[in-house]
């Protein structure tokens, strides 16, 4: 077991040797001090999603690049967000745009902005909402665990089924209407209409799109249906620094969304603090992202594949499968199915198998359907490992 960890430590170390960027070592090179052995904690190979708790995607070279710029340069942080605000809001094609740290901040500044508006004295008197509009409307079936973000403003939620349902339901009190992208197909409401009933009574729209991208267009597509604000990760698919994301839409909400953050002391969002590394680093990540060759990133996750469908379709009573789920994480992946007859074990077991081997991999974490694993975090030579693994383990190894 020893010398073969030490094989494969090697083996990684080679072959996850990064490009080198002005000269210095990047992302995965090898590094002068080993943190994670020092501490003794463990890595892991990627093959789930850019889950928060498996600490996200990993940030492309240009963009530690633009993280070391700001750590060594003093900047006003306010000028700072004007210019790089600016810059992404040019890129996605709306009015305003704002660092937040992550989506989950993205939510909470939203809702805080449509409460407060410009009003100094009700961002200081958040998640107090005395004499404010306090209600949210969102579709029963777009109620998901994000949704404390929002509710952190002391909001309430009312629940709405059809299109009758919420115009009735709004009224004086009524502050967002709140949407829940990848929950589109199973709400009465679509995008779409959702977004024009808002206009229509003059109650500001949010899409949460945090997971939606790819597809790049996902981006400007809320925008274009007529959203006034919309909530993304910086680090899942667009590759940013997993403490960010992305407010943007209408500027006066912006403008309100800004002074419910920091660097303003006296606010809802002063714990979320964004900085100027973080601010550098997501325009970057939009610029690379906008100049990505998609079709190419595409092409390569089915490659990995079918990698790993070709290594374990040989063995007896498996069967193998690529899928692309709906909306959330919407690349290729793989599943795999086994007849428990032939092989005596369950998904769950095998999970258990992947998580305590050498190396240890991370799958997706749904069970019903046969083993689920996401390509696209893998890095180079990784996706022949998961195949290498999962195969050994099918056949009893
Ligand atoms: C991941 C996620 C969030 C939170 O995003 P962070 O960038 O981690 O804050 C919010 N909403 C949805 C739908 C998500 O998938």
């Amino acid at each position: 077991m020893f010398s073969r960890r030490i094989f494969l430590r090697g083996k990684l170390g080679a072959t996850f040797l990064g490009v080198s960027v002005n000269g210095k070592q990047a992302i995965g090179a090898k590094p002068s001090r080993d943190f994670f052995q020092d501490l003794g904690v463990h890595g892991f190979i990627n093959a789930a999603e850019p889950f928060t708790a498996l600490s996200g995607s990993q940030m492309p070279p240009e963009v530690v690049e633009a993280w070391e710029y700001a750590c060594t340069r003093n900047v006003r942080l306010d000028e700072l967000h004007d210019a790089v605000g600016k810059r992404i809001a040019n890129l996605i094609g709306c009015e305003a745009a704002m660092v937040t740290a992550g989506a989950a901040s993205a939510l909470t500044l939203a809702t805080a902005a449509c409460l407060t508006g410009l009003d100094r004295e009700k961002v200081r008197r958040l998640p107090d909402t005395t004499g404010m509009k306090q209600e949210v409307i969102i579709q029963k079936s777009h109620r998901y665990g994000y949704d404390h973000a929002v509710r952190n403003c002391g909001i309430r939620y009312v629940e709405v089924e059809t299109a009758d349902q919420l115009k009735a339901a709004v009224s004086d009190r009524t502050a967002m209407l709140h949407f829940f992208n990848t929950n589109e197909p199973v709400g009465r409401i679509k995008a779409e209409e959702f977004a024009a009933l808002g206009k229509r009574r003059g109650v500001p729209t949010l899409n949460d799109i945090a997971a939606d991208v790819p597809p790049l267009s996902n981006l400007s597509r809320s925008i274009q249906l007529g959203f006034d604000l919309v909530a993304v990760s910086g680090g899942k698919g667009l590759l940013g620094p997993q403490s960010c994301g992305l407010l943007y839409g209408r500027a006066d909400l912006i403008r309100a969304a800004r002074l419910n953050g920091p660097p303003n002391s006296d606010s809802i969002g002063r714990g979320q603090k964004v900085n100027k590394e973080e601010m550098l680093a997501m325009m970057v990540t939009l610029e690379l992202y906008f100049k990505r060759n998609h079709a190419a990133d595409w092409r390569e996750w089915e490659k990995r594949v079918n990698i790993i469908r070709d290594r374990v379709s040989a063995i007896r009573g498996v069967t193998s499968e690529m899928f692309v789920p709906e909306i959330h994480y919407r690349v290729p992946h793989v599943r795999i199915r086994w007849d428990q007859g032939a092989i005596p074990f369950s998904v769950p077991e095998m999970i258990r198998k992947l998580r305590d081997g050498q190396p240890s991999i991370e799958v997706r974490p749904n069970t019903e359907n046969g083993l689920e694993m996401g390509v696209w975090m893998l890095k180079p030579g990784e996706t022949e490992i998961v195949a290498r693994r999962v195969h050994e383990i099918l056949k009893g190894g």
